[in-house]
């Protein structure tokens, strides 16, 4: 039993951190730039047309390199979730328990993020999600996913 803790060099955060931001590199530029503009950015393949995520070089379905950035969307459905009562960052301690999700899209892609606008206790499998999203500054907009206003297809 030799564990030993780790905590050389950690200063014990304060509660003023701020979230820590995903930063966009050259690959999923295009992912943030579409969500500042509030529209949910996919990849799609140009020779086979299947739609995917997260950001490759390459479609894994027909190996082409053309893909295409394409306005998805954001409608789809909830696949499963786990609820997060662990505070791992304390700039979240305001928002537990948080809810994170499969969701998948109507585009047969499936995507990992956050559910607001409803109680963990209000979820169910299948429930029509649709997607919504949060400015956190003036560069980082995330998609997140709410209970959808009418069913899918409801026209
Ligand atoms: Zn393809």
């Amino acid at each position: 039993m030799t564990e030993r803790q780790q905590t050389k060099g950690e200063s014990s955060p304060s509660p003023t951190s701020s979230k820590p931001l995903p930063i966009p590199d050259e690959a999923s530029r295009p992912f943030f730039a579409g969500a500042r503009e509030h529209q949910l950015m996919l990849q799609r393949c140009t020779a086979c047309g299947r739609w995917f995520w997260p950001v490759k070089s390459r479609c894994p379905e027909c190996w082409s390199p053309t893909l295409t950035w394409t306005p998805a969307s954001g409608q789809g459905t909830l696949y499963s979730f786990v609820l997060m009562h662990q505070l791992y960052h304390p700039a979240f301690a305001g928002e537990l328990p948080y809810i994170i999700a499969a969701i998948d899209l109507v585009e047969g892609v499936r995507i990992t993020s956050t559910i607001v606008g409803c109680q963990p206790d209000e979820l169910w499998i299948g429930m029509p999600l649709e997607v919504t999203f949060e400015q956190l500054n003036a560069e980082i907009t995330l998609p997140k996913f709410r209970p959808a206003a009418r069913p899918h297809g409801d026209h």
